[in-house]
């Protein structure tokens, strides 16, 4: 695709809109003409719809039929470069292309004409008194004298009532200027305060200086404990971006970190960059995309799907927690961010940095292969040590029935409370119980619409599907037998944790992070760091918890059941159970004090206990990767899920049955084809859930068999078909 395509007036353009069509739209060029990559609004039936001009028009039709494009959109023109990883993306992840372009147009308004809004500046009137709130007004506005501020937040740094500058306006001190509404970012400056980094993390960030300097594509994985700097040193690469006038990109799981890290930025560059996740204004989100493609924001911290911002000229992306489950999406377009990542930058000439402290298998695979550069981190920074890892063997302790913490644990937990330490109790369960029995004739309370069970939360008083939501009341009799009184909570779920611990430590301070707890990402980030300073005893948690929050003041790390996750069928059951208690156990001692780690288990023994206990991840991963490349699953193979759905169970074991019978193209690559089965959850949101997996060798063209041995099937309407490349969950 040339990008210097420039369609004159009438000839026909190749459009692509992001309505469910799957094939680009011949349309007329109108007045003045238009580029390739020109955001456009066309006419599609009775609407207007937006697209981009993707090419030469096919034509091949009567051209006199040929509608006009309506008008071009005034924003920077798809690069080519984006319009090539669209393509790519879709191609891998087998998604139409207009799925593909719904992810990169996510922002409001943008075929509205660029408004406008009142900026105030510095004028050049004199006041006719001088009063102290006059003067915070002119001080605010020199000191700030880039920047221009909306009457709120004029009136907000410089802490007066917006009457006192409306006066200020009048006699000519303050001016009032009409501005694009979507202002470029703050000016970040690489040199605005520097950090003295140890000779270790020094290598690493010269390191990765040369490689953005190189200004060409290469992945880098930054492999280094919790707390070993790595954020120092990939802001250094940022850095390296900066001083070069390019744009960077961090990526970071999970909202809950950015409040931190936008600190962190501001401490380092002398203002903050821009943000993309869910909890973003409209307006903001409006204005980060048009930034990103103006170049007017310099860097952008974002969830997975900042990865689609048009960017113009990006030279750097960084995974933060690379190995997280959440860079996967599981909905819609099913793409795993981090591999796209790697993707777009070999298609853009930038680099990629994956930062962990457990890498994913695949990452480390690449890295030992040589196709990714590896830098390491090896101690924590300042005084800091990792925590001491031990076992609690179940087997020899005395857990009266209805509770988790032995009494190990416990005395542990009370000693850091006598010494004015935090505690953390680790268990990855939402909710009270995951189990409601009733104990007069056994039955489990299930979902209605799914083949799980529901799970008590106590909090809300209700039963929750975990897999649809779904929730109701707690009933007072069975719903089988209809014997009241007898239902009962069988297990343990954060919440009943909660509840023991309370009896346990009557006097201590505790706090719950669960994600369903909180109301808003506001009230979950002031919780977080109320803990950080000090004003809890011990934290209870789930997953979230594991994910990069710093508390200086916690010391021990209680895991409830660390076997939890070595249960079940997944081929990463090994790899997560070993991230995410590392992880987990990482969040002890931080500071100087040297934190412990206590992980409850049934099977000491057990190789991947043995290999989180022992630390020698080398070995842990060496011993993995032997097993599935011995098996050619990945990274040593290909795989695909299919799942097939519909409200009727037969049709689609009868459609899954028919698919593993007519397997030619399949074997033509010489790829398997396992199922149908069941799903693991057999039925969600009242529809039958069927799963098919593939799997290929490494150079397979997976993708090409896939897409010939499913044309040969009708899907009817009422079967819902789709595809997993890479499948990360095998639920
Ligand atoms: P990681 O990303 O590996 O968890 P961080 O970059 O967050 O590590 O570093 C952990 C803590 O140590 C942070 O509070 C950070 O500011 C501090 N730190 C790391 N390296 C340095 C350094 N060279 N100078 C000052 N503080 C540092
Ligand atoms: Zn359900």
């Amino acid at each position: 695709m040339v990008d210097t395509g420039f369609f004159d007036q009438g000839t026909l353009v190749a459009v692509l809109s992001a309505q469910p069509i799957d094939r680009l739209l011949d349309y007329k060029a109108p007045e003045g003409g238009c580029v390739i990559g020109a955001f456009v609004e066309v006419p599609l039936g009775p609407r207007k719809v937006i697209g981009v001009v993707w090419g030469a028009g096919r034509g091949g039709f009567d051209l006199t039929k040929a509608r006009s494009v309506i008008r071009v959109l005034d924003l920077a023109p798809m690069r080519g470069e984006l319009r090539d990883f669209l393509s790519r993306a879709a191609d891998y992840t087998m998604t139409p292309l207009s799925m593909m372009l719904r992810l990169t147009t996510r922002a409001p308004g943008l075929s509205d004409a660029p408004s406008m809004r009142k900026v105030y500046r510095l004028g050049s009137g004199q006041p006719e008194r001088e009063t102290e709130a006059r003067r915070k007004v002119i001080a605010a506005l020199g000191d700030y004298a880039d920047l221009a501020f909306t009457l709120a937040e004029l009136a907000e740094v410089a802490n007066v009532s917006t009457s006192v500058i409306k006066g200020l306006v009048k006699q000519g001190v303050v001016q009032e200027e009409d501005s694009p509404r979507d202002l470029p970012y703050p000016l970040l400056d690489p040199d605005f305060s520097t950090v003295k980094l140890t000779p270790d993390q020094a290598e690493a960030a010269a390191a990765l200086r040369v490689s953005v300097a190189s200004a060409a594509y290469g992945t880098t994985l930054l492999k280094g404990v919790t707390g070993s700097g790595k954020t120092e040193v990939y802001l250094e690469a940022v850095a390296e971006c900066l001083k070069k006038g390019r744009q960077a990109l961090v990526l970071l799981p999970e909202i809950a970190l950015t409040a931190d890290f936008l600190k962190r930025v501001q401490a380092r560059f002398g203002a903050k960059p821009g943000e993309w996740h869910s909890a973003i204004t409209l307006t903001e989100r409006r204005r980060l995309w048009k930034m990103a493609g103006e170049g007017g924001v310099q860097l952008v911290v974002g969830a997975r799907s900042a990865l689609f911002l048009p960017f113009r000229d990006l030279a750097l992306v960084v995974v933060d927690e690379e190995h997280d489950t959440s860079y996967k999406q599981e909905e819609g377009v099913l793409y795993n961010a981090r591999d796209m990542s790697v993707l777009r930058a070999s298609l853009c000439s930038a680099q990629v940095v994956l930062a962990s402290a457990t890498p994913s298998l695949e990452t480390w695979a690449n890295a030992t292969a040589g196709k990714y550069k590896r830098l390491e981190l090896s101690t924590r920074y300042g005084a800091a040590q990792m925590p001491e890892m031990r076992a609690i063997d179940l087997r020899s302790e005395d857990v009266p029935s209805g509770r988790w913490i032995s009494p190990s644990l416990q005395n542990a937990v009370k000693a850091r409370i006598a010494a004015g330490e935090q505690s953390l109790l680790f268990i990855n369960r939402r909710g009270y119980a995951p189990t409601t029995v009733c104990r007069a004739c056994g039955h489990q309370i299930g979902c209605d619409h799914c083949d799980a069970r529901m799970v008590e939360h106590r909090f809300q008083n209700r039963l929750m599907c975990h897999q649809c939501g779904e929730t109701k009341p707690m009933p007072v009799a069975c719903p089988s037998c209809e014997v009241e009184g007898k239902l009962a909570p069988v297990g343990p779920g954060v919440e009943r944790l909660a509840e023991e611990v309370e009896t346990l430590f009557p006097d201590a301070r505790i706090s719950v992070l669960s994600s369903d707890l909180f109301g808003s990402a506001r009230a979950l980030k002031a919780q977080i760091e109320q803990i950080a300073a000090g004003g809890c005893d011990i934290v209870i948690g789930t997953q979230m918890v594991a994910k990069g929050h710093n508390f200086p003041n916690l010391t021990l790390v209680g895991v409830i059941d660390t076997d939890l996750g070595l249960q079940g069928s997944d081929l990463r059951a090994a790899e997560r159970t070993f991230q995410l208690m590392r992880q987990v156990s990482g969040r002890a001692g931080r500071v100087e004090k040297k934190g412990l780690a206590l992980l409850q288990t049934h099977q000491p023994e057990h190789p991947v206990i043995r290999a989180i206990l022992s630390g020698e991840e080398e070995n842990f991963w060496q011993a993995e990767a032997r097993e599935r490349s011995a098996v050619g699953v990945p990274p040593y193979g290909r795989m695909a899920g299919i799942i097939l759905s519909s409200q009727h169970a037969p049709e689609v074991f009868d459609l899954g049955a028919d698919m593993a019978r007519r397997d030619g193209p399949l074997r033509a690559i010489s790829a398997q084809v396992y199922g149908p089965a069941p799903a693991p959850i057999a039925k969600i949101r009242g529809r039958f859930r069927v799963r098919l997996l593939v799997r290929a060798d490494k150079g397979a063209n997976l993708q090409g068999a896939l897409k010939a041995w499913v044309a040969q099937f009708r899907v009817p309407a009422s079967i819902r078909l789709a595809i997993d490349i890479d499948p990360q969950s095998f639920l």
